[in-house]
């Protein structure tokens, strides 16, 4: 699940991956060593996720501040994701985009992975948006905004996401949001409410496992959009059953309160609809009158 690649040929994939193994912004032949935990100065406890812990580092040479994530190998081969994160950094480690969380290169030794990944030194928009139950208009037109941005880039690439959610959403220095996940959190420690993983953000062709497109992202944009302002996803139920028969039915319904204005209501109904040939195209997102009316042309939301 997650972040995937469209018709990338395998064997340009082996050889990007190859290309990590450099430090991270290598040109000349010089540059291209390889990583060690020698290069960084460990700081404090970032957070946790299944296979291993994040924590803050500083490379000694550049003083760049970074998150490093340790993945014991262990855990990875026994729930058999090795393949998926080589699959995953690769591709991450190739998008350049203001929000999407930057992956700069990667190494191991014999019982770790470690990833070099962008510190994200707001921390977790899921808090966030636990803390404030929800988001005003301007703050969710303002995150849209800049997935609408972020996924219009992806898609250009032929990389579709197929996971957007708050859980996989991490918010930068200045504010700004960064797509954060690589794509396999349907394994990591579920921070909602259920056991066994969420079913709110597929679309009705992947709860259907029909063929899906980049249109997905645009589906699960909408239910963001919804949960940004309602402080719940739109097809919410106790049991799976019934989220399921939700999202394939479109049983789409706008509570009284909070009180949301009809054009953010207008946008969330384009985009969640059955037909994902429907779906308003993410350009077309940027040109809603409620984004264009609300969101910080900044793309970054000043609180
Ligand atoms: P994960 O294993 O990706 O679920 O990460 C575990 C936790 O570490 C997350 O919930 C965040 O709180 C934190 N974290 C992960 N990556 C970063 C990052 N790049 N910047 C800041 N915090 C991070």
């Amino acid at each position: 699940m997650g972040i995937a690649m469209e018709n990338q040929p395998q064997q340009q994939q082996h050889k990007n991956f190859q290309l990590l193994q450099t430090s991270s912004e290598a040109s000349s032949e010089a540059d291209k060593k390889r990583w060690t935990l020698n290069d960084f100065d460990i700081g404090k406890p970032l957070g946790r996720g299944k296979f291993g812990h994040v924590y803050l580092a500083r490379e000694k040479r550049s003083n760049h501040i970074v998150a490093l994530k340790v993945l014991f190998k262990s855990q990875l081969k026994q729930s058999q994701v090795e393949h998926q994160l080589r699959r995953e950094v690769e591709i991450q480690s190739h998008l350049r985009h203001p929000n999407i969380l930057r992956l700069y290169g990667y190494f191991y030794d014999q019982k770790r992975v470690y990833l070099i990944l962008e510190y994200a030194a707001k921390g977790e928009l899921y808090k966030e948006l636990q803390k404030c139950k929800y988001f005003s208009e301007r703050r969710a037109a303002t995150y849209i905004a800049s997935l609408a941005r972020a996924l219009i880039y992806c898609h250009g690439k032929h990389v579709i996401h197929r996971d957007i959610k708050p859980e996989n959403l991490l918010v930068g220095a200045q504010g700004e949001l960064k797509i954060a996940d690589f794509g396999w959190s349907v394994h990591t420690f579920n921070r909602r409410r259920t056991m066994c993983g969420t079913l709110d953000y597929l679309p009705p062709e992947m709860v259907e496992s029909v063929e899906h497109d980049a249109s997905v992202d645009i589906w699960s944009l909408g239910v963001l959009c919804f949960e940004f302002l309602y402080g719940m996803p739109p097809f919410e139920a106790k049991e799976h059953s019934d989220t399921y028969r939700r999202i394939v039915q479109v049983d789409l319904k706008f509570p009284a309160k909070p009180v949301v204005s009809l054009a953010a209501k207008d946008l969330i109904s384009q985009m969640l609809v059955k037909d994902s040939s429907q779906r308003l195209p993410l350009k077309k997102v940027l040109e809603h009158g409620w984004i264009v009316q609300n969101a910080d042309p900044s793309g970054v939301y000043k609180g």
